[in-house]
C-alpha cells in the first residue's frame, strides 16, 4: 500500500508513494520551507488505499495499446 504525508495545519497532502521514506522525504521538504523545520500539531505519514488511474487515464492507456497492436500487426503483414 503507497503512503502519503498529511500537514493538518496546511490542510495538505503529498501525492502517493509505495516508500514510507519518500513520503517522511516529502514531509521533511514541506515542513523546512512551510514550518521552519518545525513538525505542526497533527503532521503524520499514513498508508493509502491503492489508486486506480481514473477513466480518462485507462482511456488514453488503451488507446496506445491499440495504435501499438496496429503497429505490429502492420509489420507482420
Ligand atoms: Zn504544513
Amino acid at each position: 500500500m503507497p503512503y502519503r504525508y498529511n500537514c493538518p495545519r496546511c490542510a495538505i497532502t503529498s501525492p502517493s508513494y509505495w516508500a514510507e521514506g519518500r513520503a517522511q522525504e516529502w514531509g521533511d521538504e514541506h515542513r523546512d520551507g512551510r514550518h521552519d523545520g518545525g513538525h505542526p500539531y497533527g503532521e503524520h505519514v499514513e498508508q493509502t488505499r491503492l489508486e486506480l488511474p481514473d477513466t480518462g487515464q485507462l482511456g488514453a492507456l488503451a488507446f496506445v495499446v491499440a495504435l501499438l497492436l496496429v503497429a505490429l500487426l502492420v509489420q507482420a503483414v
